[in-house]
């Protein structure tokens, strides 16, 4: 088609060429005239020549001039004729005032050189010449200017070339062609054959990462085969029944043209179509008849591959069956792949003949469904490496964060979802734990009471929703304060093991409609369930991890944590040149507490006593739980004043503080002993040894007090 639109546009293209060509000649002169100078005279034809200048060189463009350069001929290089003065003009016009616009005629030569045969750049050249000649001839630039400029434009020229004939960028270049032409007539010979449709289930399931972004890559192999197998046959037949020619036409998938997609012949004369469908002998089969046979040849009903219709004695076309109709899915019935024959003869074809011709566009249809079934297999084989490859990355997280991250990439590269997210069931509520996706950061982390939302749906009833995996408009998806706008296709599946109870849950969606087929739901399923066992696994990582840093009674952080988060402290501290007060607190008189009130009660306080440390410290700080009823605070960024002042109040608050029990009111008191980063030490022993000395002093001094550190 597009063939046919450009030979009706050879007779205007041709014109536009000449014109365009005398005009790039008076476009050199002026400018060799220095009409284009800022002093010169005449700037009303000067700008109306450079309109007309522009229009031509877009002109000549779309006529794609400067694409065949082997139809090569003397008006042909208007293209760059044209484009030479345009820069030319622009060039002269403002090089006063913008010096560095040298570039745009060096970067013009470049890219004439990449883009032009040598030959057709003989002109251009010339006039590049002459322009900056007489510009010299006409006082508009110095000679110095002149040789500069030629050298400029000579360099820029040469050293592309140089670079274009260099054997690494031709072998690369020759390769990349190939490889593109090669590309491009296997992928539009695979969407002629349906190489694309009916795919088995999993298929449609998974859409391998790179099938979803160009569904027709790797079809090569399967159109290599079949073209193969196409060639083959056709040569058979066409010595066999004795043909000039025999060739295949298969329409397009809109059903517009016919392209030629084998042939055998004896003949020169082949035009290589598309042809029109319907042309010729073609016409004549898109009726009832399953075969037409012509001897004599009517021109009326020619065979439409020969560009003289000269020696056609005999045609013999069939349609393919009508199960390959099918398979290409055109939307008018009629139009089939052809298997069309001539021979010189004009002697009647025999029943046989045409049995054989029948037969043969039956074996064409098999060979087109192997390739279908082999393609199938190929892509098949790619989506289920693909799964392997999502589930070892899930298999392969083990914290909850990592769990979570994996999910979603895993389900991204399965279906391509517009969003994602996790939600986890916490207490009465369940809670956004990750989200991908538009508006997902509002959602992050969110709240929503336990049966809201379709996800508080899915969690009690233990199955995905909504039935149909679509939606309708806005939807509540997890809460009734949020709407999940703008998706067609909607999942909620439940995290759910084996038999318990849902954990939480996946929530995926495409704007797309319908993407959700059940097989596709399968597999979610499948990974949902895999999911859910993950996060629990995660969840008792991070439970794991929890326990082992925080102390189980007071909640504070334990021994082995404080040491290095002081270590962590210490070394930020030196770096900005900082200070820190590091306290250790030790309950006054304890093992009476527990000797009076009995050992839960002594848990009790030290919760107590704990909480009052967690309120006293900032975020920044460290409080932990030292050792039995022994605490230690670190305050970042505090001298021994601040240190002081804060141990202070603790000590105060502990004082005031009134425990209930049966016998009474009991109260408590604390000793703290203070030193002080950098003043008493910058190692972490030597510090904590000497707040233990200032503990141990305050202790001796009567208790209940706070004690820094000094040399004795
Ligand atoms: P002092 O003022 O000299 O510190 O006297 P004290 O009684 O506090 O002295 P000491 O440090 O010897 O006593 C600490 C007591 O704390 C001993 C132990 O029974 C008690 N204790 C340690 N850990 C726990 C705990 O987890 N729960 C309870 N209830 N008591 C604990
Ligand atoms: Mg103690
Ligand atoms: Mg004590």
């Amino acid at each position: 088609m597009a063939r046919g639109r450009r030979q009706v546009n050879r007779g205007t293209g041709i014109t536009v060429r000449r014109a365009g060509f005398a005009l790039g000649l008076l476009g050199v002169w002026t400018v060799a005239l220095g009409l284009y100078e800022p002093t010169a005279d005449f700037a009303v034809f000067a700008w109306s020549l450079a309109g007309l200048v522009l229009l031509f060189s877009l002109l000549e463009m779309r006529q794609g001039g400067g694409d065949s350069p082997t139809e090569f001929s003397f008006f042909g290089t208007a293209g760059p004729l044209l484009w030479v003065v345009g820069v030319w003009i622009v060039f002269r016009s403002f090089v006063s005032v913008a010096p560095q616009l040298i570039l745009l005629p060096v970067g013009l030569i470049g890219w004439l050189v990449i883009s032009f045969p040598l030959q057709a750049l003989l002109v251009p050249f010339v006039a590049v010449l002459g322009m900056e000649v007489g510009l010299w001839a006409f006082d508009f630039q110095e000679l110095a200017g002149l040789a500069g400029n030629l050298l400029a434009y000579g360099a820029a020229g040469l050293g592309i070339s140089a670079f274009m004939s260099s054997k690494a960028y031709r072998q690369r270049m020759r390769k990349a062609l190939i490889r593109a032409k090669r590309d491009t007539a296997s992928r539009q010979y695979a969407r002629d054959l349906g190489l694309f449709d009916e795919l088995p289930d999993i298929l449609n399931v998974l859409p391998d990462y790179d099938l979803i972004e160009d569904p027709e890559a790797g079809s090569q192999p399967a159109v290599e085969t079949i073209t193969a197998a196409f060639d083959l046959q056709l040569e058979l037949i066409r010595q066999t029944l004795a043909l000039s020619t025999v060739a295949l036409l298969w329409p397009d998938p809109e059903g517009q043209e016919y392209r030629l997609r084998s042939i055998a012949t004896t003949r020169k004369d082949i035009a290589p179509g598309p042809f029109r469908i319907g042309a010729g002998i073609t016409g004549a089969l898109m009726g009832a008849e399953e075969l037409v046979s012509l001897a004599p040849a009517t021109p009326s009903l020619g065979v439409p591959y020969y560009l003289k219709q000269l020696e056609v004695g005999g045609v013999l076309a069939v349609r393919l069956p009508d199960d390959a109709e099918e398979w290409l899915g055109f939307d008018d019935k009629k139009i089939a792949p052809v298997l069309c024959g001539d021979r010189p003869g004009q002697e009647p074809w025999t029943e046989q003949e045409k049995t054989i011709m029948i037969l043969c566009g039956r074996k064409l249809a098999l060979d087109v469904n192997m390739g279908r079934q082999f393609q199938a297999m190929a892509r098949e084989r790619s989506a289920i490496q693909r799964v392997c490859l999502a589930m070892r990355e899930l298999n392969g997280a083990l914290a909850l964060e990592q769990v979570l991250a994996a999910t979603i990439k895993a389900v991204r590269t399965l279906v391509g979802a517009d969003f994602i997210s996790i939600s986890l069931v916490q207490g009465n509520s369940h809670c956004v734990a990750l989200a991908e996706g538009e508006g997902s950061e509002l959602l992050l982390g969110r709240e929503f009471a336990r049966e809201e939302g379709l996800v508080g749906q899915v969690l009690k009833i233990n199955r995905p929703l909504p039935a149909k995996a679509q939606c309708h408009g806005p939807t509540q998806v997890f809460g009734h304060d949020h709407l999940l706008t703008g998706y067609h296709s909607l999942l909620v599946l439940p995290l759910q093991k084996e038999k318990g109870e849902a954990t939480g849950a996946l929530t995926v969606a495409v704007k797309k409609a319908d993407v959700f087929t059940k097989p596709r739901q399968e597999i979610l399923e499948l990974i949902a369930a895999q999911v859910a066992v993950k996060v629990d696994l995660g969840q008792a990582h991070e439970e794991i991890n929890r326990l082992a840093t925080i102390d189980g009674l007071t909640g504070l952080i334990n021994h082995r944590t404080f040491q290095h988060g002081f270590d962590v402290m210490l070394v930020r501290e030196e770096r900005r040149a900082g200070a820190l007060s590091l306290l250790l607190c030790d309950i006054d008189h304890f093992k009476k507490i527990n000797d009076s009130y009995g050992h839960p009660f002594g848990d009790k306080v030290l919760k107590e006593v704990a909480g009052i440390l967690r309120r006293a410290a900032r975020s920044v700080d460290l409080a932990g739980r030292y050792g039995g009823e022994e605490f230690v605070l670190v305050l970042e960024g505090s001298g021994e004043q601040g240190g002081h002042q804060m141990a202070e109040r603790i000590r105060q608050e502990i004082e005031k503080m009134v425990l209930p029990h049966e016998s009474g009111p009991v109260r408590i008191t604390l000793s703290l002993g203070l030193a002080v980063y950098p003043d008493h030490g910058t190692d972490k022993e030597r510090l904590i040894r000497r707040a233990d000395k200032a503990l141990y002093r305050a202790k001796k001094e009567g208790r209940n007090r706070v004690v820094v550190w000094q040399e004795e």
